[in-house]
């Protein structure tokens, strides 16, 4: 096909200025690689498709069939797709089942944009922490982190996207001070946001006073499964601070509850800070078949009704689940 010299000079100047956008836009890292923060689109925050809670010292990759799993997820997956979600970030961590060649064999069949994580889960009192991971210094823990974003991980060339802890629901204990501290050091290094498992707001507060001691914005964190802490006046001093709430139970009913703590924040002018999503799933390996799997659609169906009636607006929803995930992820 041939074209003119003028459609030639259009083309030419639309590279350059694509060349040129792009260097100043950040980034989302998806396990393909990095895309615009644009066009992250629709995105679920926590997801699961697969978790193996035997725990550090016996779990490996033998322990599912990826063709089975495949087989079970994928229709969530076209589910989902139906009502406008482009990207899924997976919430399970090394040595929960984070399986590489199973989310590119699930992004590639379902072409839903996949995003993964680096970092260690400390709840459940530690029976999900490698060996190393009670020896080594925050300083080590990080740089085996920040080489899973400079190298990819175990050998492939799919890179986190975030970073994912967790702590036990109390005050944080120093092997759970030590993931905070390695997970600040990795995000000066990479510009990773850190979610953590954490629940009530007791480790939440103490774990963005951390971080700011250790020069670490909050808005670098995430505040996970924030929905466990009933006084939901902790949920907008967190948000004020700059973090995020994360939301992200919403597979699991309590809708009018879930209504109602986005809507405090939403009155008190930090819906600019939430997260939202469903923490559904995923295929059990211990279970035949996987067990039963829940879909990711609560949101869409049941969450936003509740939203609507209560006056939410179309730019509201798309800052829940468009422009909020990008903000929170963005990696600058
Ligand atoms: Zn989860």
């Amino acid at each position: 096909m041939s074209i003119s010299r003028k459609e030639f000079l259009l083309i030419a100047a639309g590279g350059l200025l694509t060349a040129s956008s792009q260097k100043q836009e950040t980034r989302i890292m998806t396990i393909t690689g990095p895309i615009k923060a644009s066009e992250m689109g629709k995105t679920l925050i926590h997801e699961h498709f697969l978790v193996d809670f035997i725990g550090a010292d016996k779990i490996n990759y033998n322990r599912w069939n990826r063709d089975d799993v495949v087989k079970k997820v994928l229709p969530y997956l076209q589910e989902v797709k139906q009502h406008g979600v482009k990207t899924i970030f997976d919430c399970t961590p090394a040595y929960l089942g984070r399986d590489i060649i199973l989310l590119k064999t699930l992004s590639d069949k379902s072409g839903i944009q996949i995003v993964t994580n680096t970092g260690y889960y400390g709840a459940v009192d530690n029976k999900y922490l490698p060996p190393h991971a009670f020896t080594e210094t925050a300083e080590q823990l990080a740089s085996r982190w920040i080489a899973e974003f400079e190298k990819g991980i175990e050998g492939t060339n799919s890179k986190p996207g975030f970073m994912k802890i967790s702590v036990n629901p109390g005050s944080l204990s120093e092997l759970h001070k030590k993931l905070v501290r390695a997970a600040g050091i990795t995000h000066l290094a990479t510009g990773l946001t850190i979610c953590s498992h954490t629940g009530p707001a007791i480790p939440a507060m103490e774990e963005i006073e951390l971080l700011k001691a250790n020069r670490i914005d909050p808005s670098a964190f995430v505040w996970v499964h924030a929905q466990a802490e009933k006084d939901k006046d902790f949920h907008q001093k967190a948000a004020s601070l700059g973090s995020w709430v994360s939301l992200d139970g919403i597979a699991w009913g309590d809708y009018d509850n879930y209504a109602d703590s986005i809507l405090r924040l939403k009155n008190a002018n930090l819906l600019n800070r939430v997260l939202i999503s469903h923490d559904a799933g995923w295929y059990k390996p211990e279970e035949t078949g996987g067990g039963n799997f829940t879909g990711f659609t609560n949101i869409f169906t049941q969450l936003l009704p509740i939203l609507e009636s209560k006056g939410f607006t179309k730019a509201d929803v798309e800052q829940l689940l468009v422009k909020n995930p990008a903000e929170a992820f963005e990696i600058s």
